[in-house]
């Protein structure tokens, strides 16, 4: 029999079945970015975020704030209630929805409103007063996002609550002023009153009469603002309201003379401790709880538009009756993170600064795979005895590991390779005067907390 030919050949393979390969399926999954508004922080930023809030908890606690952490969710009704209708928060901004019990609840734009119920809720009225509360955490506001203006962003917020005293207004904005002064920004206090509820009523009456005679000169904006909040009008950015904004009645001219009187006192002792501020009759804030002093805080350089405003706060003497509670005088204000830091690495840009990152006291080479799994426990011992070791396990070759020590900028590095594994010794190189000596594993942390100085 004839040897059959390769058939194979001629045979037309049966069209493979076009299935996906794991790689291509891989390929073309979905891949996924981030929800309009929303920003990751990076390692990078680090040092950033670190600095802020370490600042921020000195402060606190030279200040003697006690810190409270609120949860993220809260009950939608909080937020109208003490933010008030007619705010851009509250009527544009709130991630409110329905929760799967039907509850109304919404992720928190503010924590003021928070801390308030917190404070009524946990019985804090009834401690000696004031009561003194920090707080650090996320915000959410659905506003139209760019730049240094997120729809989730940090706030570090400090309250006081059960003091009438003006001196309470004043130590606030010197924690505003002394935040920004350690980090190393410049900034300067924006400041106002707006007096009690009966003072600003009637000046809300007099500030419409004024602008419905304008009424052709406004955007569209302060035409609704006109019927809808009032006071929003001199908040305006429109550079065609702007010649109405400064002919508008002064808020000021309005204060009895108790909120005069306090108002005084406020900016007395602002002299006092030397804390610079500039008096702006337009400033009125977003929110319905304020009464009497107003203040944000903007870089010194800043224009001084709503967009660049870094932190603000305000007395609220009425919020806590607003929400429940028995009537608590209070002021507090809340420093935004996340454009603090955008203001702060723009001066540093500017003036040649550099904020420096984590820095270590020794670096720790390894160099094969038995060394490695031996300089994995003696790092961890060197952190139980506080050394700070720079390290990385990915890498094996003792040339990249010296140039990473090097850009660590570290006195020292601790060398392991197979040798010195066998021997249970380590090196130590100086690194300045490049002398090498070897020393017994178990004497590693002592001998080098001799040579940082900490023996
Ligand atoms: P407010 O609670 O509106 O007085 O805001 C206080 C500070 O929080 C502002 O000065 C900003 O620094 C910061 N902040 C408010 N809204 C935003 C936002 N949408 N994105 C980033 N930061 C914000």
């Amino acid at each position: 029999m004839k040897p059959k030919k390769n058939i194979a050949k001629k045979v037309k393979k049966p069209e493979a079945k076009k299935t996906k390969s794991p790689v291509s399926e891989e390929k073309k999954a979905r891949s996924y970015s981030l929800v309009r508004g929303m920003h990751d922080i990076l390692p990078k930023e680090e040092k950033y975020w670190k600095k802020c809030f370490h600042t921020a908890e000195d402060l606190a606690s030279y200040f003697q704030f006690g810190r409270v952490e609120t949860p993220i969710l809260e009950e939608t009704g909080l937020f109208i209630r003490s933010i008030g209708k007619g705010t851009d928060v509250v009527d544009k901004e709130m991630y409110a929805f329905e929760d799967s019990d039907g509850s109304r609840v919404c992720l928190r734009p503010e924590a003021t409103a928070s801390i308030a119920r917190s404070y009524i809720m946990n019985g804090m009225a009834n401690i000696p007063q004031p009561v003194k509360l920090w707080y650090w955490g996320p915000m959410f506001r659905h506003d139209r996002p760019q730049a240094g203006r997120y729809r989730q962003f940090y706030q570090v917020g400090y309250e006081i609550l059960g003091a009438t005293d003006p001196s309470a207004d004043a130590e606030l904005i010197l924690i505003a002023y002394n935040f920004y002064k350690d980090l190393g920004i410049p900034v300067e206090v924006h400041i106002n009153s707006i007096g009690n509820k009966e003072e600003r009523e009637r000046y809300k009456e007099e500030l419409t009469n004024y602008y419905r005679s304008k009424r052709g000169y406004l955007c569209a904006d302060c035409k609704a603002r006109l019927n809808r909040n009032p006071l929003r009008l001199l908040d305006c950015k429109e550079a065609d309201c702007q010649p109405v904004k400064e002919e508008a009645p002064k808020i000021i001219d309005w204060l009895g003379t108790e909120s005069n009187n306090h108002f005084t006192k406020v900016l007395e002792y602002l002299d006092e401790i030397g804390v610079p501020y500039s008096l702006r009759h337009t400033l009125v804030r977003g929110l319905d709880y304020y009464n009497n002093t107003v203040f944000e805080i903007y870089p010194a350089s800043g224009e001084g538009t709503a967009q660049s405003a870094l932190g603000g706060g305000g007395r609220y003497d009425s919020l806590l009756e607003q929400v429940g509670g028995r009537p608590t005088p209070a002021v507090g204000m809340a420093l935004g993170i996340d454009r603090s830091i955008l203001a702060w690495k723009q001066y540093n840009e500017q003036n040649k600064l550099v904020v420096s990152g984590p820095e270590y006291d020794v670096f720790f080479a390894q160099l094969g795979d038995d060394s490695k799994r031996v300089a994995l426990r003696l790092l961890d011992c060197l952190r139980h005895s506080g050394i700070k070791v720079g390290f990385n396990l990915g890498k094996s070759s003792l040339k990249n590991q010296m140039e990473i020590a090097n850009n660590f900028k570290v006195p020292f590095v601790i060398i392991l390779g197979q040798k010195e594994v066998q021997d249970k010794t380590a090196i130590i190189r100086d690194m300045e005067s490049g002398v090498q000596e070897v020393v017994d594993q178990k004497k590693l942390e002592t001998v080098i907390k001799k040579k940082l100085g900490r023996a």
